[in-house]
């Protein structure tokens, strides 16, 4: 299997280079040049295995330069009750007739990042190797919450690699900041900026690019690697999970084996919806792919028209990991979408940098108004969707997967349908507590991060993570604020260069 860039279809490379190159030259991301397939049976078998090896068997398809020694290498360290608080990783919640919870946040940082980025460092170090890239890795992050903690977790005392996580000082959550003040690990570093998360991000994007840091880097016997959503590797451990979902509820009996499904997925950057429509693809019976979006709703217009304009006002949320006005794995379905189109790609991505904006071909429309379905919900009707399950089901669920509820209960009024649903849960209500609180018992708590966590734990009977409960104890390792000036030498001198 050889990956292609969805802006030049030449390209062939490697799964190994796909994964250390992060994103192509030509600005393109990585796709496999086909999909594979698996058979109902195979399927069936999936549900068999413990989680690593149905992980391992769907790595196989993708991942065929790397050897089975090699893969289950791989899942065995990172899909181990070492890392995740339950035994099948990926749990389901039986909740509502037909509706399930497929909770992707029993990882070390409560979040579903960590499906992917507990196995990514494993899949980077063993690609280096394949290539004889003899170098150390360098993760370069900038974060505005999640995606840096649940690299950290991933890449802590992972050998050969070290990384560095850079945030707004003022731009993150009391508790965002406190899992990764207190980040454990000898190869980690963190550091806040004087400035917003654009600042952070431009700041580790210079530096990725500068040849004279590249130079240096390259002197020392280490080189730069991303661990950011566009990475193939980040993507594939995440169409493992729906497989596997679907593989549980036919040898459960709760579906029969071939029955379609709907999968209702919160969505920010595409990356989890995608890996869903992988799945689908690939085997997985499926009717309609739900698209949940907050406020920021330019992916339910995008599906609902084919306009695709990021031209408008940007609301920071209660379900802030889908604060997203650029969706870029939206590139890997439309460049499958249109045939593996890249000049098409190259044109309406060149203008989404230009103009911000896009319309795609009455055919990729159709495809759109096939597969997916799209809605969006505010603040206020995230919460209610909160409150309602909470007192209908006596389940708590976060804000994001609050989002996929409130949408999807629009879709079953509107449509009728009755087909079994999965819902992806993508974090831990205890991960958003403030406003998990103040949905459940309808108004604002003024206690303190670690009271409201006991207040919810209180009200909603679920156990809290041992990973949020521990910060209240764990001292702080990391103090350091610079200004963005600064953060090029500090690098260098984090890296001891
Ligand atoms: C990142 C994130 C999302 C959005 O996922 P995408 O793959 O970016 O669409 C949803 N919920 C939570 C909790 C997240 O951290």
């Amino acid at each position: 299997m050889l990956y292609n860039s969805t802006r030049d279809s030449s390209v062939k490379v490697s799964s190994a280079q796909a994964i250390t190159q992060g994103i192509s030259v030509d600005g393109g991301l990585f796709v496999p040049e086909e999909i594979p397939s698996l058979t109902l049976d195979e399927i069936k078998s999936i549900g068999e295995m413990k989680y690593a090896d149905r992980a391992a068997f769907v790595f196989s398809k993708f991942l065929t330069d790397f050897s089975d020694a090699e893969i289950h290498y791989c899942t065995d360290n990172a899909y181990s009750t070492k890392n995740f608080e339950t035994e099948s990783i990926a749990e389901i919640a039986h909740l509502f007739d037909g509706t399930y919870m497929l909770e992707l946040w029993h990882g070390p940082t409560c979040a579903f990042k960590d499906m992917a980025l507990q196995i990514l460092p494993y899949f980077l170090t063993t690609s280096a190797k394949k290539i004889n890239l003899d170098k150390k890795i360098v993760i370069l992050v900038a974060t505005s919450g999640d995606t840096g903690k649940a690299a950290l977790e991933g890449f802590k005392d992972v050998e050969g690699t070290s990384i560095l996580v850079f945030y707004p000082e003022d731009g993150v959550s009391p508790m965002q900041k406190r899992q990764m003040k207190t980040q454990e690990g000898s190869n980690v570093g963190v550091c806040a900026l004087n400035g917003n998360f654009d600042d952070c991000q431009n700041g580790v994007k210079a530096i990725f690019t500068d040849n004279d840091v590249k130079a240096q880097l390259e002197s020392s016997g280490m080189m730069f690697s991303s661990a950011n959503s566009i990475n193939w590797g980040r993507l594939v451990p995440q169409i493992v999970y729906y497989i596997s979902a679907y593989a549980e509820l036919a040898r459960d009996g709760e579906i029969n084996l071939g029955d379609k499904i709907n999968i209702v997925v919160p969505t920010g950057n595409f990356g989890n919806i995608l890996a869903a429509y992988y799945a689908k693809h690939m085997g997985v019976p499926v009717n309609k792919l739900i698209c949940a979006s907050n406020i920021n709703n330019v992916l339910t217009d995008f599906i609902n028209t084919g306009v695709y304009d990021r031209n408008r006002q940007f609301y920071a949320t209660v379900s802030p990991s889908m604060d997203i006005l650029i969706s870029s794995n939206l590139e890997r379905l439309l460049y499958l979408m249109t045939g593996r189109n890249d000049a098409v790609i190259r044109d309406w991505f060149g203008k989404l940098a230009s103009e911000g904006k896009y319309e795609v071909t009455d055919d990729v429309k159709a495809q759109l108004k096939d597969e997916f379905c799209a809605g969006f919900c505010n603040d206020d009707e995230t919460k209610a969707a909160i409150h309602s399950v909470y007192e209908k089901y006596s389940y708590t669920c976060d804000t994001h997967t609050a989002v996929a509820v409130k949408v999807y209960n629009d879709y079953k009024a509107a449509t009728g349908d009755t087909t079994k649903t999965i819902i992806a849960s993508t974090a831990s209500p205890y991960k958003f507590s403030a406003a998990v609180l103040e949905a459940v018992q309808n108004g604002k708590s003024d206690l303190d991060e670690y009271a409201m966590i006991d207040k919810l734990a209180e009200l909603s009977k679920m156990p809290v993570p041992a990973a949020l409960a521990d910060l209240k104890n764990k001292p702080e390792r990391f103090s350091d604020v610079i200004s963005k000036e600064e953060q090029k030498q500090y690098v260098l001198r984090t890296l001891g260069i």
